[in-house]
């Protein structure tokens, strides 16, 4: 059967970012594929990644995406960014995937031919040791032969005031003085955007950046290219008269006589639904609005006065006058929520 909507994921568009933001960072790259590469398809993200010399390596979030990206053999690291469960170590570590710890327990079940990277909490109160005790950490398992990398995560590294950054980066640089030399790493995209080249951090991790998406007040700094556009085709055309109301609630009543197409394209999978009576989709280089509230499945959209039929696609958001930062915005949610939201039912095509 044929899919009524589709992601196309820009390999090029990829590529570039890719290579302009490890420029910027002066750092190789750990891409952050978890949630399904930020919804565009692990498979994708990687196949067009995976022989990029700019990329180290990639990133995931759990046992079982580190398992979903190992069996892809990328042919490059894979680190896992969260605290392992002893009893899933060994299985992780047989598949060569580098393993975070941040703690003397996690460091005390580690199985000896495990690769890791230390994390070290520094402001986000998240996950890791902190500064002190990831020195203590670091020399053992550095003597053990065990220690890959050292890190720890920005929380507030998007935003005009830097300072609890700098601070955070301070902390690690302390670690890294008192340890043999490993591989830092700590820039996120906000991070990478905001404070560039990093003398003696090796590698950088930007996501929702390298996805092509900067955080607003750092939009200039690079020309970064959205890599996802989603279309869904037309299921239907109708009229409608002055008075009528669309869709459930009867939240729009028409003010005018108009044409609407019924997209196929719902909350389920992934046009938030605080976006209904905001929305608007690129129709020709034009915004036309939604009409009342988007369904699970469709919404309807104002075509008067254009030649749309069934079976035709649309554009929902992509480079046009209609982006994700838009659909974000009307759904008074993020990019990052979106777009991890987009659903299954939803055919990712990689596009050159
Ligand atoms: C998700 C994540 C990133 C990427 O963050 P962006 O804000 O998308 O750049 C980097 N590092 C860690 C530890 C993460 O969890």
């Amino acid at each position: 059967m044929l899919a009524r909507s589709r992601a196309e994921i820009s390999r090029s568009a990829l590529r570039r970012n890719a290579e302009l933001l490890s420029a910027h960072a002066g750092a190789r790259l750990i891409v952050p594929v978890k949630a399904n590469a930020y919804g565009h398809g692990l498979g994708l993200v990687v196949a067009a990644l995976q022989d990029h010399p700019d990329v180290w390596g990639f990133a995931v979030a759990t046992p079982r995406e580190a398992e979903q990206l190992a069996a892809l053999k990328p042919g490059k690291p894979a680190l896992l960014l969260t605290p392992a469960a002893p009893e899933e170590m060994a299985e992780l570590a047989a598949l060569d995937v580098r393993l975070s710890v941040g703690t003397a327990e996690e460091v005390a079940a580690l199985p000896a031919h495990a690769k890791v990277h230390l994390k070290v909490e520094t402001g986000m109160n998240r996950s890791g040791a902190r500064p002190a005790e990831a020195v203590r950490l670091g020399l053992e398992l550095a003597q053990r032969g065990q220690l890959e990398g050292v890190y720890t995560h920005f929380a507030r590294s998007d935003e005009a005031d830097l300072a609890p950054t700098w601070r955070q980066l301070e902390l690690l640089r302390g670690v890294l003085d008192e340890l043999p030399p490993v591989l830092s790493h700590a820039a996120n995209g906000g991070g990478v955007l905001s404070l560039g080249h990093l003398p003696g951090l090796d590698l950088a991790r930007p996501g929702l950046a390298l996805y092509g998406y900067p955080p607003t007040n750092l939009q200039s700094v690079l020309p970064l290219r959205p890599a996802l556009r989603v279309t869904a085709r037309v299921g239907s055309v109708h009229g409608i008269e002055v008075g009528e109301q669309v869709s459930y609630g009867g939240l729009y009543t028409a003010g005018h006589a108009q044409d609407l197409a019924t997209v196929q394209f719902g909350y389920a999978d992934g046009f938030p639904r605080g976006a209904s009576l905001k929305a608007y989709c690129a129709l020709r280089g034009e915004r036309r609005p939604v009409r009342g509230r988007i369904c699970m499945d469709q919404f309807m959209l104002d075509v008067s006065g254009l030649d749309i039929r069934p079976g035709d696609w649309i554009e929902v958001w992509g480079e046009g006058p209609v982006r994700l930062s838009d659909v974000a915005g009307w759904g008074a949610t993020s990019e990052y929520e979106v777009l991890t939201h987009l659903g299954e039912r939803v055919e990712r095509v990689l596009v050159e």
